[in-house]
């Protein structure tokens, strides 16, 4: 079989502008993704423009040649918009314009028969440059977990690559420029890569979209609206696997029960919205003081949990102390008068034989003596109480 190159560069404009189709597709299911409209708009324009040079280089037009490299050097600018947009990032629009206003420049300016050359070695750098770029944003982010994003940037770079080597071919002229590449040369992998990063693309693009769709939904069945902690559901599960590792480890865990004092007048004398707010504050004020592997819960109402896995139970009362003063000395202002509220603590520490329940119910016991005791306080459980679930050492 004799495959010819510019028969090969239909299946390539076909896949491309099929990958336009699919990430538009799933961009209708989801609104809420732009970066899939810019992917999208990638695929468009590189499909639009290979079939364009198809024609010219069918036709032996080398106007149509010209356009057809100006509406394909659109697409690398969109797929670095398109990754700018998947991490939230503002578009950039005169970074986006600035490889085709190059392009053009490059390609319209007078260097007698050096021009194509020129041209041909902008778009290459282009591509190169946007692709690369792109990775590089996507890998920026590494650190949120999407498994999709690691064969999407391998398909990304193994692009970017290609016309890097087509552009150093370019430089060096010997790239030609008025057929489409030949297949005994090295970039006639060209014609069976472009249909691979189409596909291979489109397909992890909209994979990772609905990856971190996902994730989002999974986050926001276990977060508390309100306050942003883990909610008793998702508290209750992870509470046990750090018990259960610090086991393994031999290494101690602290509890604190947090409960807001009398809560309720709050609410009944400056309103509901008032005791949101607060709950919110409170909220902020224990995220300050917690590091990333401590776990923090909203346990009922106005009460919340911090799990301190490593922290000795000394560590854990200076840690619930320090939260108990900075949020007292928060205030939230109605009509300009500040609102204090204050907060009592339980803190206890799990010995081995101990289940969660027990450490919580110990902790429990030691926040209801600080509310005994005149609330606004942190009162730490004796390591008796944890089994009995009876004596309280006064800390603070
Ligand atoms: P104590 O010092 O003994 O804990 O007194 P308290 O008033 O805080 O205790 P109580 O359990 O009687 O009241 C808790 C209040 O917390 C009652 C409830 O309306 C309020 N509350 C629970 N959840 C929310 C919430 O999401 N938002 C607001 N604004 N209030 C809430
Ligand atoms: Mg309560
Ligand atoms: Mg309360």
């Amino acid at each position: 079989m004799q495959l010819d190159p510019l028969t090969l560069m239909v299946p390539a404009v076909l896949a491309t502008a099929f990958a336009g189709i699919l990430l538009i597709g799933a961009w209708w299911f989801n609104h809420r993704v732009p970066a899939l409209i810019w992917w999208s708009a990638a695929n468009g324009f590189n499909a639009a423009g290979l079939a364009v040079l198809t024609a010219g280089f069918a036709w032996h037009a080398p106007g149509l040649i010209a356009l057809g490299s100006g509406i394909n050097i659109m697409s690398p600018a969109m797929v670095w918009g398109g990754a700018r947009s998947f991490n939230d990032l503002p578009a950039r629009i005169p970074v986006i314009a600035a490889g085709p206003a190059i392009w053009l420049a490059v390609a319209l300016l007078p260097f007698g028969q050096d021009n194509q050359k020129w041209a041909a070695v902008a778009a290459f750098a282009a591509w190169f440059s946007y692709v690369s770029a792109a990775v590089w944003i996507l890998w920026r982010t590494r650190a949120e977990k999407l498994a999709a994003r690691w064969p999407l940037m391998g398909f990304m770079a193994a692009h970017s690559i290609i016309y890097l080597g087509a552009g150093y071919d370019a430089f060096a002229g010997q790239f030609p420029l008025n057929q489409p590449p030949p297949l005994d040369s090295w970039f006639g992998i060209v014609h069976f890569e472009t249909i691979l990063y189409a596909m291979g693309t489109a397909l992890f693009m909209v994979l990772v979209c609905k990856e971190r769709m996902e994730a989002g939904y999974i986050e926001a069945a276990r977060t508390d609206p309100l306050t942003g902690a883990a909610n008793r559901t998702a508290f209750f599960e992870t509470a046990h696997r750090l018990l259960d590792r610090c086991r393994q480890e031999q290494s101690p865990l602290s509890l604190v029960m947090f409960d807001l004092d009398r809560f309720k007048s709050i609410n009944d004398n400056h309103g509901h919205q008032v005791g949101d707010r607060i709950l919110r504050d409170f909220a902020d004020t224990v995220r300050l003081s917690l590091r990333p592997n401590d776990l923090f819960g909203r346990y009922g109402g106005e009460e919340f949990a911090v799990v301190l896995p490593g922290a000795s139970i000394e560590t854990a009362c200076a840690i619930a102390e320090r939260i108990r003063q900075v949020f007292a000395d928060t205030n939230e202002f109605v009509d300009g008068q500040p609102v204090r509220a204050t907060v009592s603590a339980g803190v206890a520490v799990a010995s081995p034989e101990m289940t969660l329940e027990a450490v919580i119910e110990a902790a429990d016991m030691a926040m209801y003596a600080a509310k005994d005791s005149g609330r606004n306080r942190v009162e730490r459980a004796s390591t008796a109480s944890a089994t009995a679930g009876a004596n309280v050492i006064r800390i603070a």
